[in-house]
């Protein structure tokens, strides 16, 4: 088996696959205005199996399944087992808003799904509405519930740090770690569309961290490796808290992923505008077209994002496509 080696000799073991851009919540930070996509067929579940099986012979050992909200696709649970059945595929993690994970979680366990990642943003219902425009708060925790239960562990709760919107949960959400055996990881806001939601309401780790460092006496500890956070532990804590910093200290040098799109778009970086489309390979089970179509996507990664400054031009086409 070889692997995919980029030309700065990063490995390529981790590929992020969006299964749809469709979602039950409307994100104020997510939502983007551009889209040239005009396919709105999505992979089946057979597209899905073959991809998976084609990536794992290309030494791909990490698979992240997101969207959109990937528990709206109602063969979920098929896509995830067609994952599992490769023995050279060791995690598969679904990152989900958890509104509908209540009913999924065991099924999602028992088809081989290693854990699973829930963003929450904020502890207080009103807070929520504002930011996801749904009224689905109570479904999401009975979700956080539901995912310890079945053992879908560690859970990660992924939250976005917004100034002015959500820096009261903050503290709050980082004390989860202390009652619970959770990881926290705190999202630096990346800018979606060319729109001043970014400007207004960009706030560093390094103020998150200040704000918990008050409240908390923390200690410090190494992401393991390939891991885009290192870690804090509220001392005295059962889980851990992380920081993602696509923004201030970006980890492009480690960078060892791909993402690929419902609609067969591989993006080698999130921020790339040169994109390689597999959909009529993956369309026509052609895996040796497949792989050359890979193999390309790895050759044009690029070394490292620019810096993502106030007045840039850099920024996400459309999360929902692309999965985060
Ligand atoms: N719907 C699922 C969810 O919300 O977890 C999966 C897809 S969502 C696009 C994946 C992750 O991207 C979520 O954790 C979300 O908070 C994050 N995300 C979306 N827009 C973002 C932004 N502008 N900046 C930083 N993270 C963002
Ligand atoms: Fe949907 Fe997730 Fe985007 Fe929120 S962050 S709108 S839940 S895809």
């Amino acid at each position: 088996m070889g692997y995919l080696i980029d030309r700065f000799g990063r490995k390529i073991i981790y590929m992020r696959f969006s299964v749809t851009p469709r979602c039950n919540f409307n994100c104020i930070y997510c939502t983007s205005h551009v889209s040239d996509d005009r396919r709105t067929e999505e992979f089946t579940k057979d597209d899905m199996a073959f991809l998976f099986h084609t990536v794992s012979e290309l030494g791909i050992e990490k698979v992240r399944i997101t969207g959109g909200e990937p528990l709206l696709r109602g063969d979920i649970v098929d896509i995830v087992q067609s994952a599992s059945i490769n023995k050279n595929i060791k995690e598969i993690v679904l990152t989900t808003n958890g509104s509908l994970l209540k009913q999924f979680a065991q099924s999602l366990k028992d088809a081989g799904l290693t854990r699973v990642n829930i963003s929450l943003d904020t502890l207080r219902r009103e807070v929520f509405e504002k930011i996801t425009q749904r009224d689905f708060f109570e479904n999401v925790m009975d979700g956080v519930n539901a995912s310890i239960n079945v053992g879908l562990t560690p859970l990660k709760i992924n939250t976005v740090l917004m100034k002015g919107i959500n820096e009261e949960d903050i503290v709050p959400i980082a004390g989860l770690s202390l009652k619970y055996p959770v990881i926290v990881r705190f999202i630096e806001l990346m800018p979606v569309g060319n729109d001043g939601f970014w400007k207004d309401h960009y706030m560093s780790f390094a103020e998150a961290l200040d704000l918990i460092k008050r409240k908390y006496e923390l200690s410090v500890g190494k992401g393991t490796k390939g891991e885009v956070a290192d870690y804090y532990k509220i001392v005295g804590s059962e889980g851990k808290i992380g920081f993602i910093t696509p923004v201030s200290q970006h980890f492009c040098a480690t960078c060892n992923r791909i993402r690929i799109t419902s609609t067969g778009k591989i993006y080698p970086c999130l921020f790339s505008k040169e994109i390689v489309d597999i959909w009529e390979a993956v369309k026509s089970q052609d895996s040796g077209e497949v792989v050359k179509l890979i193999k390309k996507s790895v050759k044009i990664k690029p070394a490292a994002h620019g810096a993502i400054e106030k007045d840039d031009k850099q920024f996400i086409e459309n999360m929902k496509e692309l999965g985060g």
